[in-house]
Parts: C-alpha cells; structure tokens; sequence
C-alpha cells in the first residue's frame, strides 16, 4: 500500500538485538508470555515499575545493560528462540487460509473500546477486553481483519479509593512516544478524514497499532484546525455528556467507514460491536446514494455485510439520543442519504411514554443481515427485547441469534500453566485448543503438579498485592487502615475467593455483604480461615457504583475481618491477570438475567479456579455441577428485594456447606482430591468452549462466511 505510518518511537539498540524494537511496536508480544519475559529479563524491576511498557523499557534501562545482554550468551538463546516463534507466526499457513480462502476482503470491526494492554489504557471493562481479545484470535485465526475504535489521550482514569471508602478519578494523559502507536501518512502528511456537522466541520487522524496481523486504526480529533471543544472530543471514553457522545459515534461509524475508505480498504463485512457504531450502516448506504441508487436499494445491498453484536440486557442501558441532538448534529446528514428528516428518524425510532429517541441498537438491527447477543440467554432476552420491530413474527423467529462469548487463552492463561499443558496435552495443544477430546488428557496430570502450579500463581498474586500496597504507602496520603484493607495481611495459604468487575449496580457486588455478621463468622473459622478479594471501578458518572464500592469498602476496613476481606484499588487487565490467576474461587453475583456473558469467570477457569455464580450469561452454559457451584435459581422472581434475599441465602448456604469443607479436606500430605478434581474440571469445559478461538470461528461460520454470499 501506498500508506506509510510513522512510529512515535524512536530506538537506540546494539545491532544484535534490534529486533527488540520491532517486537515491542507489535501488541504480538502481549499475548505471548515468553516475549514478555524477553523484555522483562533485561531489568526485572523496571520492567515492573514502568507497568510492563516495552517501549519505556528500551529506552530507559541503559545502554550498558543492553550491550551486556547482546553479549550474554543465554539472553541470546532465549532472544533466537523467541524471534524465530515470531517469524514463524507470521508467515505460516493459517486456519483461515485453508478452511475458508474465500475470505479475502477484510473484514471491518468497530469497536469503541479496545482492551489489548494495560499500558494502552483505552478501555473500560469487559466490553473492551472482549474487542482486544476477539483482534488477537482473528490474528491468530490469520482472518483478513481490521479494526477502528478511539485513540483516547487522556486513557481511562485510574482508581483511588479514599479513607471512606469514596472512588476517586486520576486522568494520566498519554505519552503518545511510549505507545505502540503509529500515525498513518501519505507523502509525508497525515491522512485525515472530516466531519461536517450543520454548523461546522471536523478532522481527525488516523493511528495505527499492530495486532499480530491485525491493524487496528484509531481516530483522534485532537489535530490543528479543530475549535479546543472538538480537540478534545475523542480525549475519552464515554463523555457523560450527550452532544460528546452523538459526536463520538458519529465520529466512529461514519468517520470509521470514512478512514478505511481514504486507507483504500474495501471490507466485505462490517462488524458493529455494540450499537455505539451503528451509524456505519447508513454512512455506507450514502456511499450508494451518493452513486445514484435510491435510498431503499442502498439499504438492500449493505444489509447482508453488516453484522451487529448486542451486549445489553436491559432497555435502559441501550444507547439512544433525543430528536433534538439528532437534528442539531446530523440535519445536513439525511439530504445527502435522499431521505426526509421523518424518514430518517423513522430507520431508529424507539417510541416511549415519553416520546421518541433515536435508539442506536434499533438502527443496527433493522440495517443488519445478521445480529446475536453473546449467550443463550442473552440471545432469548434480547429478542423479547426487540420483538417490537418485527411485530408480525413469533418471538422465536426474531431474526437475533447467539455467539457466546470467550477469552483469548494464551492472553489469559498463566505461563506456567501453559507449560503444564504442554507436558501432559502435547507441545502443540494450543493449535488445538477448542478440542474437547483433547481435554480428556488433562485427568492424568498428576495432582500435585498442577496443585503445585496453583500455589505458585497464589503466592505470586499474594506478594504482588503486598508489593503494591507498599508501594502506595510509600507515596504518602494512605491511611494505615487502609494498608490493611489493601491486602497486606493476606495469607497465601487462605481460601481465597476473588470478585473483581465493574461496579454496575446489578453485578451486587454487595451481595455477600448482604449479613455481615454471617460472613464475618464465616471468613474467620478457626482453622478455616476465607479471604475475599474485591476490586472494580464505577464509572465515574455512576453515583449508585461508587455508593456500591463505599458500602464494601466500609465493611472491608473493620478491624474484625482480620484483614480477610480486601479491596484492591484501580482495576485493570494486569490486575485481574493476577486474580484470576491466583485466587481459589471466582465468584460472580448478578441478578438474572443481566450478565449479558461475562468473561472474567472464563480466565479463572481456564487457569484451574472454579466458579461459584449466578446461573447467568455464559456460566447458565457452563455449569455441570462438577466444574464449580450455582448461586440461586434459574427463575424469574416477583421484586429484586425478593431475588436478592434468595439468592444470598444460597450463596451463604453452598459457601458454608460446600465449598469451604471441600477446599480444607486435605489428606496427609495436604491435598485435597476433590479440590483438585474441582480444577481439571473447570479447565477441560471451559478451555474449548469457552474460547475466542472457538468464538471466533462461529463468527466466522454463522455471520463472515454467510455475508460474503450474494
Ligand atoms: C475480563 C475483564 C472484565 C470483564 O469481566 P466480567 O466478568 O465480564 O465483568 C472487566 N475488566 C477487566 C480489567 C477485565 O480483565
């Protein structure tokens, strides 16, 4: 292609390990723990102190000690070796080459979140991570993928939790030079894309990060041209405000089919993940009307490529605007579509008792070939939702299917754990790792090796909380209460049960706080002792989240729970690696049906941590009674007050009963059989299924592959 993107990084390294730039510019190394240790092996500490930023790393740990490990016989071993796995991802026959060479075109994400790494904070949660997650298996996939989504300056904000337990919102704006971000160019100028609203126009460029394979392009208004206000409108995640966010999906749908189109792509699918991008459906039917075909007709010839995923179980939640800001920003926008303003609003027109919005979710329904939710039940609720656009069918017919959703393996499973696989599955069990059948070899790993694995992860995750708080304190303005409620006193020897998420008010995080006496009297068993871990954000704007996290922060520092129930502060992916790596039980507590998915309880579970949930999303699917333990029933209930109580005498009841007396029934050389069986349970039904590698294919199966026919 004619495009040039010009690094942002500048390198100075000694010719035998060059390469270290290039491998620190591609995102490649973020999934490949063996990469990551390449790095880190050059200064373990900085490498932790600079939040594991390879850019950061090459730049700062001195060319003396670069010039030592371009000498170092074993650093250059492990370095060829490494190198050589690199080269080799990248030329190889891939799955989608040989299973569907009839994908060629690329095939157009968009996302407004985008999880790939800790140091590139343009996420918020589980939707972002998802998006990183499903970039890095369609790179694995070797799909033709490209990706859009938002270069947010000012990242996600980190979390501070003070005294009482009230959330707290640092920005860090980013330092462009220490990100794997290129600006893309032609002729030695940026390639830009413009906006025009009633009132004015603006630009935005274009940044490219490399995925493996996959690029993935971000837009950022903040170049010269554009008023201060605009500058800032692509700064961050979710403005609270309305016109920022009509403005930003603007930007993302039709800016994004706009970018792609001035990069020479000509993508065969366009996938929308969430409604915040729906406005691609009709910047591509201008596209047509702008060649001379009517409006209808424009509308026919797209709707086959465009896919729509959902995640939202709940009308409120969905992401609507009223008629005034429709006409305020796209009023010179629906001429040049042939369309009238009424027949305009007509293609997302959600009626209520209080009038009419203009709903992104009904926009990408009705212009969509195909569209799912991310679970069985999701599925369900989400045409119950939306039956009111296809008033003439059964609910059953409602065109919304399902692809359950599944976390990127090699992102999440612990390098050790990957090394045990490898002995007992084979050294190329990762090429076939949504084999069911391959599972079955995981019975013979013997118990005190993978037990022996666990323990190692739990010591870990313990001496990085205790390392972290101490660092925290060493900065001054933290209460020694605090220090304890941070996990200083936790015990690596301890069940240990993690709950870690967003702070959104039907994931009741507060459930188990629901008797605190009760769970007091249960985490300091004599002899039995249990820890809770909680971490999470609210979004800033969500008063109700962050009364959520004071509420369990202010049970959290009580003297009597011995330091066994904690908080961790600012919740992150590097985080919640540790977590669901190192804690024992992984419990989620959402109210039915609200978890659209969920995917945190995946990562654990693919690292031998059994679930203990709610009956929702995807652990409705993955439960078998011999893998984790259920929480409450699968039934509608007739108030939330209702549900909450029942649900939490049975989270009291299995934990009491069940799980606690199973985790301390230790023979005499402390194993527990059961527990461990408990663990290879959790590990052979929910690595394939429950997998971006077997997500992905169906993705590719039932909407890529189907959308390419004419
Ligand atoms: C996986 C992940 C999530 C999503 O977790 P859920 O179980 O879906 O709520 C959110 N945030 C981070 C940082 C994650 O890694």
């Amino acid at each position: 292609m004619e495009f040039l993107t010009s690094p942002s990084q500048k390198f100075d390294l000694p010719k035998r390990i060059a390469r270290l730039g290039e491998l620190a510019t591609n995102l490649w190394w973020s999934w490949h723990p063996e990469a990551a240790r390449l790095f880190g092996r050059l200064d373990y500490d900085l490498w932790e102190r600079l939040g594991h930023n390879p850019i950061r790393l090459l730049n700062e740990v001195g060319r003396a000690r670069l010039n030592q490990a371009a000498k170092d016989k074993e650093y250059l071993e492990y370095y060829d070796e490494l190198f050589k796995k690199f080269d080799a991802y990248f030329i190889s026959g891939t799955w989608s080459q040989k299973t569907h060479p009839e994908l060629k075109n690329p095939i157009a994400y968009f996302s407004m979140e985008y999880g790939l790494h800790e140091t590139l904070p343009i996420y918020s949660g589980g939707l972002g991570v998802l998006s990183g997650d499903h970039l890095k298996e369609a790179s694995d996939l070797g799909l033709p993928f490209i990706a859009v989504g938002f270069m947010y300056a000012q990242g996600y904000f980190s979390q501070r939790i003070s005294e009482d337990g009230w959330q707290e919102s640092l920005n860090n704006p980013l330092t462009f030079e220490h990100l794997p971000v290129s600006l893309v160019k032609r002729d030695g100028e940026p390639v830009t894309i413009d906006i025009s609203f009633p009132d004015r126009s603006i630009t935005a460029q274009i940044w490219e990060v490399r995925v493996g394979r996959v690029p993935l392009y971000l837009l950022d208004s903040n170049v010269e041209g554009n008023s201060d206000y605009d500058r800032l409108l692509t700064a961050r995640l979710y403005w609270s405000d309305l016109d920022r966010r009509i403005m930003q999906e603007i930007l993302l749908g039709i800016g994004g089919v706009r970018a792609l189109r001035a990069m020479g792509y000509a993508p065969t699918v366009w996938h929308m993940n969430e409604g915040h991008a729906s406005f691609l459906t009709l910047e591509r039917i201008r596209e047509l009307v702008a060649g001379g075909t009517p409006f209808e007709e424009a509308a026919q010839k797209t709707h086959k490529q465009n896919i729509f995923t959902t995640h939202t179980p709940v009308p409120a939640g969905n992401d609507e605007f009223p008629l005034w800001l429709i006409d305020k920003y796209l009023a010179n926008y629906w001429p040049e579509l042939g369309m009238t303003r009424e027949q305009f609003v007509d293609v997302a027109k959600h009626t209520h008792p209080r009038g009419d919005a203009y709903s992104m979710p009904v926009l990408a329904l009705k212009l969509s070939g195909g569209s799912n939710g991310v679970s069985e039940l999701h599925g369900e609720v989400s045409r119950d939702m939306w039956k009111f656009l296809w008033a003439d069918r059964d609910v059953k017919d409602v065109p919304i299917q399902h692809v359950t959703n599944g976390v990127h393996t090699r992102n999440w499973m612990a390098r050790r754990m990957n090394l045990l696989l490898e002995k007992y599955l084979g050294a190329d069990w990762y090429d076939n790792l949504d084999d069911h059948t391959l599972m079955d070899k995981i019975d013979a790993i013997p118990e005190t090796e993978i037990w022996g694995v666990h323990l190692h992860l739990k010591r870990k995750m313990a001496f990085y909380l205790t390392e972290r708080v101490r660092d925290r304190w060493t900065r001054g303005g933290f209460h020694p209460v605090q220090v304890v409620a941070s996990g200083v006193l936790i015990n690596p020897y301890a069940l240990t049960i993690g709950f870690a998420r967003r702070f959104a008010t039907y994931k009741r995080a507060s459930l188990i706080l629901s008797d605190v006496e009760r769970l007091l009297h249960i985490v300091n068993r004599p002899n039995m002792p249990v820890q809770i871990i909680f971490a999470g954000k609210a979004h800033p704007a969500d008063e109700p989240g962050k009364q959520l996290i004071q509420q369990v922060y202010r049970t959290v520092k009580k003297a009597e729970t011995g330091g066994r129930i904690i908080f961790v502060e600012d919740y992150d992916m590097n985080l919640a690696r540790y977590l669901v790596q190192g804690v024992d039980v992984w419990m989620n507590t959402p109210r039915r049906p609200y978890e659209a998915s969920g995917t945190s309880g995946m990562k654990a579970a693919i690292n031998g941590v059994p679930n203990f949930s709610v009956l929702d999303g995807w652990w409705r699917e993955a439960y078998n009674g011999k893998n984790g333990w259920s929480i409450g029933e699968e039934k509608e209930y007739e108030s939330n007050e209702v549900q909450d109580a029942a649900d939490a005498e049975s989270l009291y009841q299995t934990l009491e009963h069940q799980i606690i007396s199973k985790f301390y029934d230790r023979d005499t050389k402390d194993m527990s059989h059961e527990w461990v069986a408990l663990m290879k349970e959790a590990m052979k039904t929910v690595i394939p299924q429950f997998s971006t590698r077997r997500m992905v294919k169906e993705y590719v199966e039932k909407y890529y592959v189907p959308a390419l026919k004419k």
